[in-house]
């Protein structure tokens, strides 16, 4: 007999047996349709290891992601997905398992890398995860027919840069999904990632060349623009909203000493809680890039990098769901807000998958692989150690377990779902 907890939005799994979203007897309880998904993965352990570790060893930068595209298809076709490569983008795929007509999981694989320290955020193991989770769901759907599900992987490269879900989105990819999901390596074990909207502008600064010795009146200088924009950005800060984030490089700063630079070029990411403090912020650092430009007599040009992050809409009961199951297998969530500030408390940052949270409801927990901060050298060599499989492993089975308890209940999706409406 069907057990439901009163809208408490998470249940017991081993409660959890009874109708599907088709209102069809399933035949076991939730608990042995999850052991088969772990059972599924724990056999596949050394392909999956292998599949991050072919990732790792070839790092690819955004949007030229070819190698690793043809290693995640190669190995979902021969599992049995039907997978459309090069789709909709030249590095993105989507792989189908199950009943088209079933509740659709989307199951996100990263696996682009950052210049000069390749995977230094761990994407490689975001692939192997997101594969992992895709398996075992497939296991549990071949098992018991009757639970009416499709499994859809989406390969999303660029996360990095300029955003390939945000493409995808575009193209709508995600727009028939019911729940999605992934899971991210860092240094901490949080089953929720606190994501700020982000935006990248490039500024750009033209001057006019000069002897900088014999004639430098007749010059303009852009590199002393590039500095006043700089500093003022930086000056900026104190009066910033709590949660907001201005960073930046110059990218270009001139060619030689003897010459006034008459191009200069800064790189900035621009982040708020929301996209509505991110874009106020926005405006005022093109205040403090355009007094640069009038108190130089450089002229100012501004170009958007890549496409806008959204912050991350989370529904309650989905991210509960995953805590419970991930602490099923051993996994333990410090309270980082009552631990003294070591730097994890405040641990934010963007991704692509908000942009996907806007559209249906989704998870991005991290899960930690040890102490090195993500976006270090350091980070790269433990994203590539055998001791980061465990943690991968066992977050990818908590997320396959979270998807069958919501497929096994059709209370807890309904709550995710109203809990994703009333987000907005
Ligand atoms: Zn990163
Ligand atoms: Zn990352």
């Amino acid at each position: 007999m069907e057990r439901k907890r009163k809208h408490s939005g998470v249940t017991d799994s081993k409660a959890s047996a009874g109708n599907n979203q088709k209102g069809q007897k399933l035949t076991c309880p939730a608990s042995e349709l999850m052991q088969i998904g772990i059972e599924e993965i724990n056999s596949k352990a050394n392909e999956l290891n292998e599949i991050s570790q072919q990732i790792w060893e070839k790092p690819e930068l955004g949007f030229e992601e070819k190698h690793a595209h043809s290693v995640l298809t190669t190995y979902l076709k021969n599992q049995g997905f039907e997978v459309q490569k090069h789709t909709p983008l030249e590095t993105s795929f989507i792989a189908k398992f199950g009943d088209v007509d079933g509740l659709k999981v989307g199951v996100m694989c990263e696996y682009d890398a950052l210049p000069g320290i390749g995977h230094g955020c761990g994407h490689n193991l975001i692939a192997e995860a997101g594969v992992a989770v895709a398996i075992g769901l497939k296991k549990v759907i071949e098992t018991y027919s009757s639970l009416k599900a499709q499994i859809v992987v989406f390969g999303t490269p660029d996360e990095e840069g300029q955003g390939g879900k945000v493409f995808m989105a575009e193209e709508g990819c995600f727009g028939k999904i019911d729940i999605c999901m992934m899971t991210h390596p860092g240094s901490a074990d949080m089953p929720e990632f606190e994501v700020l909207a982000v935006s990248q502008l490039s500024m750009t600064y033209h001057g006019k060349e000069a002897h900088a010795s014999m004639c430098p009146w007749v010059g303009k200088n852009a590199l002393d623009a590039a500095i006043q924009c700089y500093n003022n950005i930086s000056m900026l800060r104190q009066q910033m909203q709590p949660g907001c984030s201005v960073h930046g490089i110059i990218v270009d700063g001139g060619a030689k000493p003897n010459i006034i630079p008459k191009r200069s070029e800064l790189h900035y990411y621009i982040r708020g809680q929301t996209c509505k403090t991110r874009d106020e912020l926005n405006e005022k650092v093109l205040a403090c890039a355009e007094a640069a430009a009038a108190s130089t007599g450089c002229l100012l040009e501004l170009k958007p990098i890549g496409k806008p992050y959204s912050d991350m809409k989370q529904a309650k009961s989905f991210v509960q769901t995953y805590k419970k199951q991930a602490e099923s297998l051993g996994v333990y969530f410090p309270d980082y807000k009552t631990l003294p500030c070591d730097g994890k408390d405040l641990s934010t940052g963007s991704t692509d998958m908000g942009n996907v949270s806007y559209i249906a409801p989704s998870i991005h927990p991290i899960y930690s692989i040890g102490d090195p901060c993500n976006h270090t050298v350091e980070f790269t060599r433990v994203a590539g150690l055998p001791e980061a499989q465990k943690p991968t492993l066992d977050s990818a089975k908590a997320l396959m377990m979270t998807a069958v308890e919501i497929l096994t209940n059709e209370e807890l999706l309904r709550t995710i779902k109203e809990e994703f409406q009333d987000s907005y």
